[in-house]
């Protein structure tokens, strides 16, 4: 009987232990992921997605928007080819997204754009309804960085006083900061190519150039590490670098999700104060939401 007793006592005594430990791990768990997931990590900011006509029919700005939503991205600088997309976007939820107006109508005129005789009333006329607050994206390069219809356009960006967004060389960023040195320029892809030095020459020469990271895939190893001269780079320029997971085609929508996860992973590999700045922060610095 004492043996029978003392066993039953070992045996509620261990079984209360078993049941108290497991529900202490879960609840330190618990505590433990509360403390080390930062807000960063539930909330980014993007500084380049396409809303296009190619994927309306699949997408529609309700869709786009609960779409963002799962994905945790808070805020967006969008554009739009027409750009009808960008604005029914940013009438069902003008808080989170940030208008460009893309100076492209149809799909062609980003080859003739830059020269295009009616762009600057069109852009006029666009920019009137004062929405937005920058120009682009837009794909400009050192053969046509210094055209009549560019320097309409230039002047009407610095009138307004809205940012540029522009997919272009290292000469044309010079050329569109020297024709309008107060106008600030997003660098789209940060130069795409263009190696680490030019961007940190740039950087260091225009302080109001900011570089947005999508399709900086050269920034990586192949086991997706950012190579140290990059590392080095966005620390050091933390509050010039935003993130990008440009939609411009239906693939990059469909391939949104992991594009979010490697962007997640590879901020990871940064300290915290910088990967709150490229995660979110500078978007929210650039254009702060009215209270
Ligand atoms: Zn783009």
């Amino acid at each position: 009987m004492y043996v029978y007793t003392k066993s039953l006592i070992n045996n509620l005594f261990v079984n209360f232990f078993f049941k108290f430990s497991i529900t202490f791990v879960a609840i330190f768990s618990f505590l433990l992921f509360l403390y080390i997931t930062p807000s960063w990590a539930n909330k980014l900011n993007d500084g380049h997605i396409h809303y296009n006509d190619d994927v309306w029919d699949d997408l529609s700005p309700d869709q786009v928007i609960s779409y963002l939503t799962e994905n945790e991205i808070n805020r967006a600088i969008v554009f739009g080819t027409p750009t009808a997309g960008t604005e029914k976007l940013y009438k069902l939820s003008p808080q989170r997204v940030i208008p460009f107006l893309m100076p492209y109508r149809v799909f062609r005129d980003r080859h003739t754009w830059h020269s295009d005789p009616t762009m600057p009333d069109y852009v006029k006329q666009q920019l009137s309804t004062g929405i937005y607050k920058g120009f682009g994206e837009f794909h400009l390069f050192k053969e046509h960085k210094d055209t009549t219809v560019i320097r309409q356009l230039m002047q009407m960006v610095a009138d307004h006083k809205i940012m540029l967004s522009a997919h272009a060389d290292v000469e044309t960023i010079e050329a569109l900061i020297e024709m309008q040195p107060e106008v600030s320029v997003i660098w789209a892809h940060c130069g795409m190519d263009h190696p680490v030095e030019d961007v940190r020459r740039m950087l260091a020469q225009y302080p109001k150039l900011f570089c947005e990271l999508s399709f900086r895939y050269n920034m990586f190893d192949k086991q997706g590490k950012l190579l140290t001269q990059w590392k080095t780079l966005l620390e050091e320029y933390s509050k010039r670098f935003i993130l990008g997971m440009d939609t411009y085609i239906p693939r990059r929508w469909a391939n949104l999700p992991e594009n979010v996860d490697f962007a997640r992973q590879w901020l990871s590999q940064l300290q915290p104060e910088t990967r709150k700045l490229i995660g979110g922060g500078n978007i929210d610095r650039m254009f702060p939401l009215k209270k």
